[in-house]
């Protein structure tokens, strides 16, 4: 649902500098270049060896020479040829300073002994008088500055354009260099409040009870303190995706009337050293200004990340680490009943900090789950009240189309059907843009255009036909609803089923969903003698469960009632696998022979059934979609149906 919401800075005036960086630096450069026009002598000129023997020392007309720095040589003319009509072709000096006063040339020297030579064997080759030669060291102060100084504000420029790039650019990224340590979290309070409600947020009874009960605390705190309660610190929501985490601490914000500062765990940490650290503290400063209050920390596993987890891989961890062991500090810090609740959430609980998860800090957890059939319906009642619908939309209908939905999935699929519905220009949404809402989401958008030629056309509906048939008559597989050979997305041909929701699964239940996998495949080999590489996703389906019928849930006897599922995740990243060379052996050639067996059940199946089959792929061929009750023509009715 669409929600009013203003984002405000919690600190407005430190990002109100206006300080233009790069102006600053245009006009520092300007300034640089008047200044080295100035200083750059632009009217003495430089004369080579044989210019100066010719024009000046051949003429006598050279009063002194001084060296400077043992590199350049100074020449000064006598004064009263300064003048001297002679002299006007060579002389051009622009100053008259320069023109009266000197050095009227500059040359520079290869090294001080040979110009020493050269000028004695000049002097006494032309027989003139010794001229006056000085040594001086000119400490060119202001050159020699610029020298240190500019490198070092072209790295100033550089590193404060890309600290702007990258503090700017985060959501309530502050634009002035002087924020990066502000916390970006946004503020909902009495004047931005959360328009949701708890009302909004359908099914999750449990969890709406737990975080009630905070809201509960926040607003009357005396009637827990006084009993001696202690009210926890944090509260941490558990859950994958679309589960309605954020919508909940949305809630929470609407519905108890005390500031609410919403942040994502991300946004703590930047590319820069010791910034995440100084927003956490930022953060918990303002909300302490403010309790009582929540701070909500969205997808916090960016931050609390398991501290000894790919130390060794990423060695990147210390920023991240230093920002969560700040935000432990802030958490121990604050006294029970201070006021500041953390909400927080995540869908990686495993990859949590233990240290983070301990009571006194994140001491309570609520796990939410992808919700059951009738959460899922009070979620698609909340999503279809502001559409226009049809009156025979039944909701149960939905509900049960929908296994394994998430919240957001089924907002996806009412806003979905809204839009189907209005592309077909339609006064309200009925059941079929439903039906094709929930299609487009599981499968993707349907390809009609796709060039599929003839033979691959029957390759693919043999393969489907395959599924089907197997999955039909194996008792235990997931109901059928219906076969499609119309390429959606990246696939050719899809078969819908029904999932039962199960909390447990057999063993048996697993071997049969592996032989209904595998039915695509062996329907091809039966019909055409050889297979095709359509198989390529039921492949890696089958592979992946077989392993884990044998490696995680123990259902094979060779290896016996051992697991090496790791819970804790700790294992994921590590080269060292928990079992032997041998038993590593061992589990392959046991997944090898599962996935076999399975194969060879279904190529049965489909051999004493080899006419249903090629029923149902030339109904699909003619009809691209088939359903459940044209199946039930062909082979009859099947022998539990759920789905009826
Ligand atoms: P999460 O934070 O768990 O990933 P969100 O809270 O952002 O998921 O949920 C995304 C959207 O899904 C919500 O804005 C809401 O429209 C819908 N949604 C999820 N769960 C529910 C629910 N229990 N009731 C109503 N809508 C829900």
């Amino acid at each position: 649902m669409p929600q009013k919401r203003k984002n405000i800075k919690v600190n407005p005036p430190d990002n109100k500098i206006p300080i233009n960086w790069l102006t600053w630096f245009y006009m520092g450069a300007g300034v640089f270049l008047v200044i080295s026009l100035l200083f750059n002598n632009p009217g003495t000129k430089e004369v080579n060896w044989q210019e100066f023997e010719q024009n000046f020392l051949s003429k006598n007309a050279v009063d002194r020479i001084i060296i400077v720095n043992r590199e350049q040589a100074e020449i000064f003319l006598k004064k009263e040829l300064i003048n001297d009509p002679s002299f006007k072709e060579v002389l051009q000096p622009r100053f008259s300073k320069e023109a009266t006063s000197g050095p009227h040339y500059i040359m520079n020297i290869g090294s001080v002994e040979t110009f020493e030579r050269k000028l004695e064997q000049a002097q006494s080759k032309l027989k003139i008088k010794e001229i006056p030669v000085n040594y001086i060291t000119k400490n060119n102060s202001f050159w020699n500055l610029l020298s240190w100084l500019m490198p070092l504000v072209v790295l100033f420029v550089l590193w404060s354009y890309m600290f702007r790039r990258s503090v700017g650019g985060g959501p309530g990224g502050g634009s002035s260099l002087f924020s990066f340590g502000k916390s970006t979290a946004t503020l909902l309070d009495k004047e931005n409040k959360s328009s949701v409600t708890f009302d909004e947020v359908a099914g999750l009874e449990e969890a709406k009870m737990e975080v009630k009960e905070v809201v509960d605390f926040l607003k009357n705190p005396n009637a827990f303190t006084k009993l001696g309660a202690k009210i926890p610190k944090g509260v941490i929501l558990v859950g994958p995706p679309g589960t309605g985490k954020t919508l909940l601490a949305k809630a929470v914000a609407g519905e108890a009337r005390v500031p609410f500062f919403n942040i994502s765990g991300s946004e703590f940490v930047e590319m820069f050293v010791g910034v995440g650290a100084s927003r956490v503290r930022d953060l918990f400063k303002q909300a302490k200004e403010k309790t009582p209050c929540i701070v909500f920390i969205d997808e916090i596993d960016a931050i609390g990340r398991s501290r000894s987890r790919n130390t060794i891989f990423t060695g990147a961890n210390d920023e991240r680490e230093s920002t969560l062991n700040q935000l432990l500090t802030e958490m121990d810090g604050f006294g029970t009943n201070s006021g500041v609740i953390v909400l927080a959430a995540t869908n990686r609980a495993d990859m949590l900090d233990p240290a983070l998860l301990r009571p006194g800090r994140f001491d309570r957890h609520i796990y939410l789950e992808l919700p059951n059939q009738k959460e899922r319906e009070e979620i698609f009642k909340v999503h279809l009240r502001p559409l226009k619908l049809n009156d025979a939309i039944d909701v149960h209908f939905l509900a049960m189309q929908t296994p394994g939905f998430s919240g957001a999935d089924i907002a996806n699929i009412c806003n979905e059907a809204a839009l189907i519905g209005a592309r077909r220009k339609k006064e309200k949404v009925d059941k079929q843009d439903f039906l094709d809402a929930i299609d487009r989401v599981v499968a993707g958008l349907e390809k009609k255009s796709k060039i599929i030629s003839p033979e691959e056309k029957k390759i693919i509906a043999y393969h489907e036909a395959g599924h089907a048939l197997v999955s039909w008559l194996l008792k235990s597989v997931d109901p059928l609803i219906k076969v499609s050979i119309i390429p959606r997305g990246k696939s050719l041909g899809a078969a819908w089923y029904l999932p039962e929701e199960r909390q447990l699964k057999t063993a048996t239940q697993f071997k049969e969903h592996l032989c209904a996998t595998l039915g695509g495949r062996a329907a091809e080999e039966i019909m055409f003698g050889e297979v095709s590489s359509g198989a390529l996703d039921d492949l890696e389906k089958v592979t992946k469960e077989a392993y884990m019928m044998v490696a995680y849930y123990g259902f094979n006897e060779k290896l016996g009632n051992i697991s090496f599922y790791d819970s804790t995740g700790q294992l994921e990243t590590g080269f060292q696998k928990p079992y032997s060379e041998e038993t590593g052996k061992l589990i392959d050639e046991e997944v090898r022979k599962l996935v076999n067996d399975s194969y060879e059940q279904s190529k049965l199946i489909l051999h004493e059934n080899k006419k249903t089959l090629t029923k149902i792929a030339e109904l699909l061929l003619q009809k691209e979609i088939i359903y459940k009750e044209d199946l039930e023509k062909i082979i009859g009715k099947r022998a539990i149906d759920i789905t009826a």
